[in-house]
C-alpha cells in the first residue's frame, strides 16, 4: 500500500502534509506550521501521530512541532546539519539517508538554496516528493541563504524522479507564480493550461497542490531553466516582480 499525502492549510498560505502509510497505518506530518490546525488534523486521525518530517528551520514550517511532540510524542526527523536551529530531532538525517515510515521508506535529498540546511523527502512507494520551500508549482523558493547554483543543483536531483511524482510543496503560491511565469513564457501552452486550471481551483476554494512533476517540467520556468545562469536571472527577476 503506497503512502498518501493530504494537504492541511496552515497560517495564510502554508501547507503541512499529512502522510499515511497504508500497510502499517503509520501517520506522519510534514512541516506543521501552527499548533491548532496541526492538532485538529491529528485528532481526526484519532490522536495518532508517529512521525514529523521537517524540511527546514523557518518558523512557518516548525511552529507546530512543540505542541505536537508534547501531545502525541511523534519521532521528529530533520537535517543533522541544521540540528542547532531545528526543534529537537529524534532522527537526524543527511543526503541519501533513508527513514523507515511503516512499510515505506523516505529518501532524504539535500536541497540547499532557500536555506543551506533545506532537505526534501521522497517516498518512492506512492511517488510523493515533499520539496518544502525548494520547488513550488510554477515557481521556486527564494534564495535566503544559498545561491542560484545551489538551487539549480537541487532541481537537477529531481530530474531522476518520474513525471508521475506528486509534488507536495510547502505553500499555496501557485496563482501568483503563474502571473510571473506567464510574463516570461507567454506562449507556453502547458503553462497557459496550468494557469487556467489553478485559477479555477482557487476560485472554487480548492488547493492547487499536489501537482504532477511532469506538469511542472512542462510549465514551471524555474524547473525548465537550462543553465544556472538562466535560472539565476529568473530568480532575480521574480524577486522584484
Ligand atoms: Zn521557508
Amino acid at each position: 500500500m503506497p503512502v498518501t499525502a493530504t494537504s492541511i492549510p496552515m497560517l495564510a498560505d502554508n501547507y503541512a502534509w499529512l502522510l499515511i502509510e497504508g500497510l502499517s497505518g503509520k501517520i506522519g506530518m510534514v512541516d506543521p506550521a501552527e499548533p491548532e490546525a496541526a492538532i485538529e488534523a491529528v485528532e481526526i486521525m484519532n490522536g495518532q501521530l508517529d512521525y514529523i518530517f521537517l524540511t527546514h528551520h523557518h518558523h512557518d514550517h516548525v511552529g507546530g512541532v512543540a505542541a505536537l511532540v508534547e501531545t502525541y510524542h511523534p519521532l521528529v526527523v530533520g537535517n543533522a546539519a541544521d540540528a542547532s536551529r531545528l526543534p529537537k530531532l529524534d532522527i537526524a538525517v543527511t543526503e541519501g539517508d533513508t527513514v523507515e515510515f511503516g512499510a515505506a521508506v523516505a529518501r532524504v535529498i539535500a536541497t540547499p538554496g532557500h536555506t543551506l540546511g533545506h532537505i526534501a523527502y521522497y517516498f518512492a512507494d506512492g511517488g510523493i516528493l515533499l520539496p518544502g520551500d525548494t520547488l513550488f508549482s510554477l515557481g521556486c523558493g527564494r534564495l535566503f541563504e544559498g545561491t542560484a547554483e545551489d538551487m539549480f543543483g537541487a532541481f537537477r536531483k529531481f530530474d531522476a524522479l518520474s513525471d508521475e511524482t506528486f509534488v507536495c510543496a510547502g505553500h499555496e503560491y501557485t496563482a501568483a507564480n503563474a502571473k510571473f511565469a506567464l510574463s516570461v513564457d507567454p506562449d507556453n501552452a502547458a503553462l497557459q493550461a496550468r494557469a487556467a486550471q489553478v485559477a479555477a481551483l482557487r476560485a472554487a476554494g480548492k488547493p492547487s497542490l499536489p501537482v504532477r512533476l511532469g506538469e511542472e517540467r512542462a510549465a514551471n520556468p524555474f524547473l525548465r531553466a537550462a543553465t544556472v545562469e538562466a535560472f539565476g536571472r529568473l530568480r532575480a527577476a521574480k524577486d522584484v516582480f
